[in-house]
Formats: C-alpha cells, sequence, structure tokens
C-alpha cells in the first residue's frame, strides 16, 4: 500500500518511529494508503533543517523566493487535476469541486503571496530637523503551520505561503486525515527548487506532532486552523512562551434574510452557503434567520432545491454533495440531528445517513438536513456542527434577529439578504462577525482582511495582515 513520506531537509523521508496510521478513503469507507506517524524526533530533525537553512533564505533576494513560489504555484496547475482527484478520494468532496475551487485557489495562495511579498514596504516617520524613525521587518525563524481537513492544500498554502513569502523556514502539519495533496506539495516543492530545510512537511496526530510543533521552543510563531478547543489548547501552550499566535477557529454562522430580499438569488445562495463541502467549510451558514412574513415561502423553496441535491460517489460529476471526511465525524453530524429532535426540532428533510449503492454502500453520507421548530438558545443552535446541517428559524425585528445571531459564543461569518441599503449597513455594524457578506456568499478577495471575533479566532489572515504576522517590526530613530 502507497506510504506517504515526510518532508525533513529536502528529503522525502519515512518517520523516525517507522510506524504508520491508516488512511481512509471516506467514500467507500476503506484504507488505501498508510501516513507517518511522526512524533518529536521528526519536529526536532525538521526544525535543525530548518535552522541550517534559514540565513541563506532570510538574505536571498525576494525576487529570487518569490521566483521559486511561483514555479510552486505553475506546477500545481500543471498537476491540478491529478490533485484534485487526490484530494477528493482523501477528502470527500466532489472531484468538480476540487479541481474548481481547492486546487485553484492552493495556485492562487501561492502565487498571490510570492507577488504580495514584493510589495510589502516599510515605513518612514518624520521628525522634522530633530530625528527620523523608519522600521524594518524582518522574518521570525521558523513557523509552526497547522491546518485542518476541510479544505486541505487550500488552508495548508493559505498558511505557508505567506510565512515562506517574507523568508521565514516552515514547518507544517496538515491535517492526519487528509494528508495526501500536502504530500504531492512536498514533491513538487522539491521539483520547484525550494532550498533543503526551507520548507518541512510532518504528518502524524495532533497531539504529537502538533504538540511538538507548538511547545518548540526554536519556533516563535504558530498559524493555527482548527477547532475551538484546540486553538484553546494551542494558546494555553504558546502565550506563556510569548509566541506569536494566529488562531483561524469554528463558526456557527447566521444567515440573515430579509423580507425585501431578492427571493430568487437568496434561496439558491443560502442552498450553497449551506450545503457547500458537506457543509464542511468554517464560512457555512448553518443557522437560518428569516422574517416571519416570507417564512413559510422561504422554507418551501428552499427545501424544494436542498431535495434536488445530488449525494454521493466524489468522482461522478451528477453529485452535488460527496462524503463526510471520516467516520467519527459523520457520526458526530448525526448525533447533532438526534439532539435536535430531543430539543424539540422538527426534520423537515434528510436528517439521515446515505447508502449509495456498491463500493459506496459503506461510505460516510449524510442527506443534507433541514431542521425547523428550535429555539436559538438551544444547543443544536449554538454549538458547532460542521455538516451539512441547517436550521430555520423565523424572526420578526432587526433588533430581535440581531439578538438570535450574537447569541454564540462565535463570530466568524454571517451573510445578510435585505435590499435596503441603510438595513443592510445598520445591521452589519452591530452583527459579532469578522466577515460579513450582504447579499451574497465566500465572495472572496485574497487582499482582505480574514478571520473572527470571540471564540472564532484570534488574528487576522489574508493579505498583507499575514505577511505582517510573519515578520517582526523595528522601528530605528536617528538622531539628526
Ligand atoms: P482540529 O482542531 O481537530 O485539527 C486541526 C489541526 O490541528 C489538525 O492538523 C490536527 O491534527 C491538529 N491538532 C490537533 N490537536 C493538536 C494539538 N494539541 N496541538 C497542535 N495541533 C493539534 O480541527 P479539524 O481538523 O477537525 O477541522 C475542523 C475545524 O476547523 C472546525 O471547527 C472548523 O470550523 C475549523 N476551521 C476554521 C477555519 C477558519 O478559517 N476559521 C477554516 C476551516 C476550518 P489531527 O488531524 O491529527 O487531529
Amino acid at each position: 500500500m502507497m506510504k506517504i513520506l515526510n518532508l525533513i531537509n529536502g528529503q522525502l523521508v519515512a518517520p523516525v518511529s517507522d510506524t504508520y496510521i491508516d488512511n481512509y478513503n471516506p467514500s467507500t469507507g476503506t484504507i488505501y494508503s498508510l501516513i507517518p506517524d511522526s512524533d518529536e524526533r521528526d519536529v526536532e530533525n525538521a526544525v535543525a533543517a530548518a535552522k541550517n537553512a534559514f540565513p541563506a533564505w532570510r538574505d536571498m533576494p525576494k525576487e529570487k523566493r518569490s521566483a521559486i513560489l511561483i514555479k510552486l504555484s505553475d506546477l500545481i496547475q500543471r498537476d491540478l487535476d491529478k490533485l484534485a482527484l487526490a484530494e477528493s478520494i482523501d477528502n470527500g468532496k466532489p472531484l468538480w469541486l476540487s479541481k474548481s475551487v481547492d486546487i485553484p485557489r492552493a495556485v492562487s495562495n501561492i502565487h498571490f503571496y510570492a507577488t504580495a511579498s514584493l510589495h510589502l514596504h516599510d515605513e518612514a516617520y518624520s521628525m522634522g530637523t530633530v530625528a527620523m524613525n523608519y522600521t524594518m521587518r524582518t522574518p521570525l525563524g521558523i513557523a509552526g503551520c497547522i491546518s485542518p481537513w476541510n479544505l486541505p492544500l487550500y488552508l495548508f498554502t493559505w498558511k505557508i505561503a505567506p510565512a515562506l513569502a517574507s523568508g521565514n523556514c516552515v514547518i507544517a502539519k496538515p491535517s492526519e486525515i487528509t494528508p495526501m495533496t500536502a504530500f504531492h506539495l512536498a514533491e513538487l516543492s522539491i521539483e520547484a527548487g525550494m532550498p533543503a530545510g526551507v520548507l518541512n512537511i510532518i504528518h502524524g496526530y495532533g497531539h504529537k506532532v502538533g504538540a511538538a510543533i507548538v511547545s518548540h521552543k526554536d519556533i516563535p510563531a504558530i498559524s493555527f486552523t482548527g477547532g475551538t478547543k484546540t486553538g484553546e489548547d494551542i494558546a494555553r501552550v504558546a502565550a506563556p512562551m510569548f509566541k506569536k499566535i494566529s488562531l483561524e477557529l469554528g463558526g456557527k454562522n447566521p444567515n440573515i434574510i430579509f423580507a425585501d430580499c431578492d427571493f430568487e438569488k437568496a434561496v439558491q445562495t443560502t442552498v450553497r452557503s449551506s450545503f457547500s463541502n458537506q457543509g464542511e467549510i468554517c464560512l457555512c451558514g448553518s443557522r437560518i434567520f428569516v422574517e416571519r412574513s416570507i417564512y413559510e415561502k422561504f422554507k418551501t423553496a428552499f427545501v424544494e432545491e436542498v431535495k434536488k441535491l445530488k449525494v454521493g460517489n466524489p468522482l461522478n460529476d451528477e453529485n452535488w454533495i460527496g462524503a463526510i471526511v471520516s467516520k467519527p465525524h459523520m457520526e458526530k453530524i448525526l448525533s447533532y440531528v438526534q439532539l435536535a429532535k430531543q430539543e424539540g426540532g422538527t426534520v423537515i428533510c434528510g436528517g439521515q445517513q446515505l447508502h449509495p449503492e456498491g463500493e459506496h454502500a459503506n461510505g460516510y453520507y449524510i442527506a443534507p438536513t433541514v431542521i425547523e421548530g428550535l429555539t436559538y438558545d438551544c444547543r443544536t443552535n449554538q454549538e458547532e456542527i460542521f455538516g451539512p446541517v441547517v436550521t430555520l428559524m423565523p424572526f420578526d425585528t432587526e433588533e430581535q434577529v440581531l439578538k438570535y445571531a450574537n447569541s454564540t459564543t462565535y463570530g466568524l461569518a454571517a451573510s445578510v439578504w435585505t435590499q435596503h441599503l441603510t438595513r443592510a449597513h445598520r445591521v452589519v455594524a452591530n452583527l459579532q462577525s469578522g466577515i460579513v457578506w450582504i447579499n451574497t456568499w465566500l465572495l472572496r478577495d485574497l487582499r482582505t482582511p480574514f478571520g473572527g471575533v470571540k471564540n472564532s479566532g484570534v488574528g487576522r489572515e489574508g493579505g498583507f495582515e499575514a505577511l505582517k504576522f510573519f515578520t517582526e517590526e523595528k522601528n530605528v530613530c536617528i538622531k539628526l
């Protein structure tokens, strides 16, 4: 069976332990490859390689660093079909989605930061004839980048690209649930001419490899995307070590639909924002609040569209929804459907595991699920489910819907649907959320700040924010 390898010091190597973890294909429920069960010894080897590589990478002209990264993004583009297939087999997401979103976005991430880093500039503060201040930005050294399974290569590259482009060496850990495209990226980085030790990719469990990266004294910055509980664990270790930390965490995002919305667009986009990638996107809207006067009309149209969504083999382009990433995650999602029923909810469509025919019968499929009749403050409406499950709730006033929307501990993203510009601005100003879309969803410009408030995270990624995170600013004052 195929064995994935770590990338350390420019070489693809087995883990020191020489033991491996089973890698499942969630669309069939079968094991199809083996992942290194790495530990702190592999992290130690990577740190030694990165320390060695850092001075030359830091001092390399940024145009040259940029050229290596552009070559890497070109190679991902060249291998788009291969990588998209690998992503879909590993994660369960539809192949059409990997081809149109995940892999193209990995190309853009690297290309974007390869060029953005050329435009990062220092600042000067004149004190007239007395003195001149100027700032210098220098890379931090070794950056630890830890990413989740839902958008594997997309989120992995979103972290490592700004870290590398700004002159850091990187020790990165993809989720052990979806390691395959990070392994292919390792191969491509060698082909792109990335100097040995600059990018190191270590596979394995979070509590071993991830924890070893977070607690390593020679890794001064941790950029993490994943669950809120893991973010809390990381902060507990990293904060007393005074590490820089960027945490992109969970969400329980509201969609607020006013009666004066463009009805058709609101319905179509809400279907997408609810069930894209099996609902496994941190930005998916999972609580849908609809103004009471159009509640029944919206519910009927929404459910009619949801029932049309085909679920099954991710490699078949007819299917809009693929498999849930793992059996434990599928069971967690289904347990929330049971909880919703206990809390008084009515499942108006979906709610159950599906067993497509043939080799996919044992895969992890869930019918897109819509639930109504719950209160805004019940557990189903407060906790992140991270699957194809949404709730519908009517509201009467702006004040009421803001109370509902802001009631969770999260604050990542929100969508507001209204044609009333003033109301849109008023509602947005009062939403506790790092990202808000008005009359759209997931329209992204890579220059914009990305991140959440409350338990959805600390710091911002995207644009110059990420380049600033991965560099340290120094002020220099010259007496004239
Ligand atoms: P987890 O928090 O379980 O894992 C994320 C990564 O952290 C994995 O690589 C994991 O390894 C690793 N990890 C686990 N424990 C530790 C530890 N103690 N120290 C260091 N690393 C550790 O998240 P999921 O992979 O389950 O991803 C889903 C979550 O990610 C959801 O909550 C979702 O909302 C959030 N997310 C947030 C985004 C955002 O931008 N705000 C974007 C996408 C997802 P392992 O796989 O071995 O557990």
